[in-house]
C-alpha cells in the first residue's frame, strides 16, 4: 500500500497531463545568458571575470564566499559582456554575469561529456567533485549540496532519501528525468550514499508516476540497501519532513532538521547532477524544467542552460496566448508569481508556469470565518489562522510556532476565505528571525 504522512495535506488538481508524457527536449543554445551570482540558499558567489574576458562552457565565473556558498560556472562559451545588476526571478535586481555565446559550446578542459564510469573504490573524491560542480538542491530549495552532505560530527545520519515525489501540480521534470535517466540517477544515489556513509537508502515516488517507479526499480535492481517506496499522491508529499515521516515513520521535532532524526533528503535532479559531476566532471550548468500552463502554446519538459532568458524559452514553446494572466517560477503551491520580465533560469528553477484567467483565478480575500479547514490541512500541526492573525497585527514576537511552517501553502489552498496565509507566515517568520537576532 502507498505510504503517506500522518497529518494534514490537500489534493489540488494535478494538471500534469499537459507534459507528463512528453520526453525531455533540449533547448537550442541561447545567444546570450545572464548568470546570477546568487543561486544558492547561502552567500552569493563573487564574480571572477570581467567584460571582454573569453570563457568556456563549464569555466568558473564565480567563487563561493564561505562554506555555505557554491561556485558558479559559465553555461556557454563566448565573451563576457557585462558584470552588472539584472532583474532575476528572486524578485530584485541582482549581480549577474552576462555572456554572449560564440555558438561553439567549447567546454573547459577536463569535462568528459560522454563519461559514465564512477570509481566507487575512491569515495573520498566524490565530495570535492560535488562541491566544485556547484551543486544545490534542485527541487527548488537551492541549499548547497556539499553542506547537506557534511553534517556536524555529533549528528549521526543513517538514512538517505531520494525525493522523487514531485507533488507540486503541473511539474513533471523529475518524473521525466526518472523515466529517461533512471540509471544515472541510480548511480548518483550511490555516490550521495557513499559520501554520507549510509547503507540505508530510499527513493520516494508518488503513486501517480508508475512508470517512474518501474524505471527506478529496474535501475536499482541488485543494489543492496535501496528501496523504491511508493507514496500516496497527496500534497505536500515531497516536503522533506513529510517524506521522511511517510518513508521512515520518523518525525522531525519542531525547530529541528531532518539530520536530527538521522535523515538526509536529496532531490532526484540533484542525484542526476551528482552523477554528472563525478562521472563526467561536469559542473551544474544546465537543468531539466517543466514549462506548462494553459497560456503557453506548447507545454514541454526542457533541458535548459542556466542563465537562459525567459524569452528564449517562451519562443521555443510557441509563445504565450493572449490569455496570459500569471507567470510563476516554480510550482503553483510554493513557486513565486512574477511580473513578466526576461529573467534568467537558475539552478533551482523546477518549472515555469503560464496561467490563463481560469488557472490564475484569484477570488477576493475576506475575513476568517473560523471554519478550521486550515488546521485540518496543515501537515505540521500548526494553527495557520491564528498565526496569520498574529502576523497581520504585527505581533511578530509571538510567532515562535510559525518557525515550524514549511511554507507548503496547504492552508491557503484549503481556506474558503482565500486568506493569503503563506504570505503572512513568510512575513511573520522573517520578522520573528529579525527580532531574535536583535536579541
Ligand atoms: S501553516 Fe505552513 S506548514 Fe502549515 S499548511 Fe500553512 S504553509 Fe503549510
Ligand atoms: S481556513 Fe481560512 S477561514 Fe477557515 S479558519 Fe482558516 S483562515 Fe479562517
Amino acid at each position: 500500500m502507498a505510504r503517506t504522512f500522518k497529518r494534514g495535506g490537500v489534493h489540488p488538481p494535478e494538471e500534469k497531463q499537459l507534459t507528463e508524457r512528453k520526453p525531455i527536449e533540449t533547448l537550442p543554445l541561447p545567444k546570450r545568458v545572464v548568470i546570477p551570482m546568487a543561486q544558492c540558499l547561502g552567500a552569493p558567489a563573487e564574480p571572477t571575470v570581467k567584460p571582454k574576458d573569453a570563457v568556456k562552457t563549464g569555466q568558473r565565473i564565480g567563487e563561493p564566499k564561505g562554506f555555505v556558498s557554491t561556485p558558479v560556472h559559465a553555461s556557454v562559451s563566448g565573451v563576457v559582456k557585462k558584470v552588472d545588476l539584472f532583474p532575476t526571478a528572486a524578485g530584485a535586481r541582482s549581480l549577474c554575469v552576462e555572456i554572449e555565446s560564440d555558438g561553439k559550446d567549447e567546454w573547459v578542459e577536463g569535462v568528459d561529456l560522454a563519461g559514465g564510469d564512477v570509481d566507487f573504490a575512491k569515495p573520498d573524491a566524490f565530495l570535492p567533485a560535488l562541491t566544485d560542480a556547484g551543486l544545490v538542491g534542485m527541487g527548488g530549495a537551492a541549499f548547497p549540496t556539499h553542506v547537506k552532505l557534511k553534517p556536524p560530527k555529533d549528528v549521526k545520519v543513517d538514512t538517505l532519501i531520494l525525493n522523487g515525489a514531485e507533488c507540486e501540480p503541473y511539474l513533471t521534470a523529475d518524473h521525466r528525468l526518472m523515466v529517461e535517466h533512471a540509471a544515472e540517477i541510480a548511480t548518483g544515489l550511490q555516490i550521495l550514499a557513499a559520501v554520507l556513509g549510509v547503507e540505508r537508502t530510499f527513493v520516494g515516488i508518488e503513486d501517480n508516476k508508475p512508470d517512474a517507479v518501474a524505471a527506478m526499480r529496474k535501475a536499482l535492481a541488485g543494489v543492496l540497501g535501496v528501496e523504491v517506496v511508493v507514496c500516496r499522491t497527496r500534497y505536500p508529499q515531497g516536503a522533506e519532513k513529510q517524506l521522511i515521516q511517510s518513508i521512515t515513520n520518523r518525525e522531525v521535532p519542531p525547530g529541528k532538521l531532518p539530520m536530527h532524526v538521522g535523515c538526509v533528503v536529496q532531490n532526484v535532479g540533484t542525484a542526476f547532477a551528482a552523477f554528472e559531476a563525478v562521472a563526467r566532471r561536469k559542473p551544474l550548468v544546465e537543468r531539466v524544467l517543466t514549462v506548462s500552463g494553459r497560456a503557453i502554446r506548447e507545454p514541454k519538459n526542457l533541458r535548459v542552460r542556466v542563465g537562459t532568458p525567459l524569452g528564449d524559452i517562451v519562443a521555443f514553446c510557441g509563445g504565450t496566448t493572449d490569455g496570459l494572466r500569471k507567470l510563476i517560477f516554480g510550482g503553483p503551491m510554493m513557486g513565486k508569481a512574477l511580473r513578466y520580465e526576461d529573467v534568467p533560469v537558475v539552478k533551482s528553477t523546477s518549472g515555469i508556469l503560464f496561467f490563463d484567467r481560469q488557472e490564475a483565478a484569484t477570488v477576493e480575500e475576506f475575513s476568517c470565518i473560523r471554519c478550521g479547514r486550515c488546521l485540518e490541512a496543515c501537515p505540521q500541526g500548526l494553527v495557520p489562522c491564528d498565526l496569520g492573525d498574529l502576523a497581520e497585527h504585527g505581533l511578530y514576537d509571538k510567532l515562535a510556532d510559525a518557525m515550524d511552517c514549511v511554507e507548503c501553502g496547504s492552508c491557503q489552498y484549503a481556506c474558503p476565505a482565500r486568506r493569503l496565509l503563506v504570505h503572512l507566515l513568510r512575513l511573520g517568520k522573517s520578522e520573528f528571525r529579525r527580532l531574535q537576532k536583535k536579541g
